[in-house]
């Protein structure tokens, strides 16, 4: 039997359950059917049906809102080593379940095995580092004034909403979901409607390790309804976010009545600048995979290379070499490197973009095609000859796509970088290390990494400026954000109070 055979029996025996049941809302610990019936979830690979998806609707977010809010005040206050043990029971889980998360991510999204396998680790890892931080995540400062003992401690803010896409959606929502819990806040999960198998898992694994009912809701549907909803629930003192930025401006307006707390992880159009000096090799390497990796479907994609002039016909020629060979495939088979894009919407998104350069004037140097019409694949795809203005330039096709563009001097390769209305990473490859400490400083963007792909180390800070979003992710920055900043005051003495009236 070849590995693919071997995983496609494998997760055949992972869907019956969700072919005969399909996926319920689970709130307050128990199964509930969608107030609006319910919707399908097919697999990009051959566009078959899954299952059937609970529709949920503002009446299904309120009873999660309420669960949520009756849950909180005992989460709270569960002493933190055992909020800490079952955390680690959860990370636990996930491991013992990895191979069933990431088949069935792969079937829903079109993520390959090759990427998903680490991925459903990565959760398990979300849920370690936030577990082990539970016992010091509340501890405050002291202040001391002359007069006062000043102390400060952390609360949780209470029942907070997550809403995440449908990019490696388990990954994603751990690491928001694990320090939510971590904080003591318990959570309405809102997952994207294209990829809704992997957040039911999360909850059953979330249970069984004995988070109490109600902690942890999980309400499938869509955004405009289901999402509105939970932002303007009056019981959800927060939303954590990630997706497109006009849906983060969205939700912003949303949650402005009930004076929402956002977090925000938006979009991107990250730049990837090669110069003349960079090892060149190892640069290639890198632009390669943090494109062509995870379909392109990534907010971190580096989606425009920048390359100096005096390299850039021999650079382009190797990427092309490379490009060309990438292997596109059923994501279950361990050797395909690319799978199909995640719905026939966003194929036809990425796919409007092989038009859009041409008319634009840029060339098409690899790939600019669909592949089959079995399921939503595409070539991995260079354009070259293109300049930053273009909107292949601009604008965030979220595929396997690279726009190849040329700079002459330093000062027009910062110009391009920050031309754009993104800024969440940027990586700049170079061997001097004057220039790119410098470069590097006038960078716009909130992650950048110096002749590096991007590596992601949990307790650093993980966010975007400008179009690509608001506020922090990881280390404390994350309990930041799920708990709030109490601040009180102890008299040491007598000290002096201003008298009024007693003349
Ligand atoms: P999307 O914005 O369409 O949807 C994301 C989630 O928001 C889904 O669950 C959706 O149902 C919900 N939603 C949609 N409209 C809503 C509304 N009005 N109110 C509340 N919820 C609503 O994004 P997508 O297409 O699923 O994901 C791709 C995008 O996510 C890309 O732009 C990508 O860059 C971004 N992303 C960013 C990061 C990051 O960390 N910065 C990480 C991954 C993905």
């Amino acid at each position: 039997m070849t590995a693919l055979t071997d995983n496609i029996t494998k997760l055949n025996g992972f869907l019956k359950r969700f072919s005969e049941n399909g996926i319920q809302n689970r709130i307050a610990g128990q199964d509930v059917a969608g107030a609006g019936g319910v919707f399908q979830t097919h697999s990009p690979v051959d566009k078959s049906l899954i299952c059937d998806v609970a529709h949920g609707t503002a009446s299904d977010i309120d009873k999660a809102a309420n669960a949520a809010r009756d849950a909180f005040p005992a989460w709270r206050d569960m002493p933190a080593n055992e909020r800490r043990k079952i955390l680690i029971k959860v990370a636990e889980g996930i491991e013992a379940r990895a191979e069933e998360i990431a088949l069935c991510e792969c079937w829903d999204t079109g993520q390959t095995m090759r990427f998903m396998s680490k991925a459903a680790l990565r959760g398990a890892e979300n849920f370690r580092y936030f577990a082990d931080q539970v016992i010091s995540a509340r501890d405050g400062q002291h202040l001391k004034s002359p007069t006062l003992m000043n102390i400060t401690t952390r609360t949780p803010i209470g029942p907070v909403g997550v809403i995440t896409p449908w990019n490696t959606p388990f990954m994603l929502s751990t690491w928001k979901i694990a320090p939510a819990l971590a904080s003591g806040c318990t959570v309405v999960h809102k997952p994207a409607e294209a990829s809704p198998m992997t957040a039911r898992l999360l909850v059953e694994i979330a249970e069984e390790a004995g988070l109490p009912p109600g902690v942890l809701n999980t309400v499938n549907g869509f955004g405009e309804e289901a999402g509105k909803a939970l932002c303007e629930h009056p019981a959800i003192k927060a939303i954590a976010f990630v997706g497109e930025s006009r849906t983060g401006s969205l939700i912003t307006k949303q949650g402005a009545d009930t004076l929402k707390r956002n977090h925000l992880e938006l979009g991107g159009k990250n730049p990837v600048i090669v110069f003349e000096d960079a090892d060149l090799d190892r640069a290639l390497d890198a632009v390669i995979f943090m494109i062509y990796s995870i379909n392109g479907e990534r907010c971190t994609s580096s989606s425009r290379l920048l390359v100096q002039d005096s390299i850039r016909e021999d650079f382009e020629a190797k990427l092309v070499a490379r490009v060309n060979n990438i292997k596109v495939g059923h994501p279950l088979d361990p050797t395909s490197e690319i799978g199909p894009l995640v719905t026939e919407e966003h194929f036809n998104k990425v796919t409007s973009y092989f038009d859009i350069a041409k008319e634009d004037g840029a060339t098409i140097a690899a790939g600019g095609a669909a592949i089959g019409e079995a399921g939503y694949f595409v070539k991995p795809t260079l354009f070259t000859n293109a300049n930053n203005k273009m909107r292949i330039a601009q604008e965030e096709i979220f595929g396997p796509v690279l726009t190849s563009i040329p700079f002459t001097t330093e000062e027009e390769a910062l110009a391009m970088a920050n031309d754009t209305a993104y800024g969440l990473t940027g990586y700049v490859w170079t061997n001097d290390l004057t220039r790119a400490l410098r470069f590097s400083d006038q960078l716009e963007a909130g992650m950048i990494w110096v002749n590096s792909e991007n590596v992601r180390h949990l307790p650093t800070p993980f966010g975007g400026v400008k179009s690509s979003g608001i506020g922090r992710d990881g280390g404390d920055w994350s309990f930041e954000f799920y708990m709030e900043q109490k601040h009180i005051g102890f008299a040491m003495g007598n000290h002096k109070i201003t008298r009024l009236g007693a003349q």
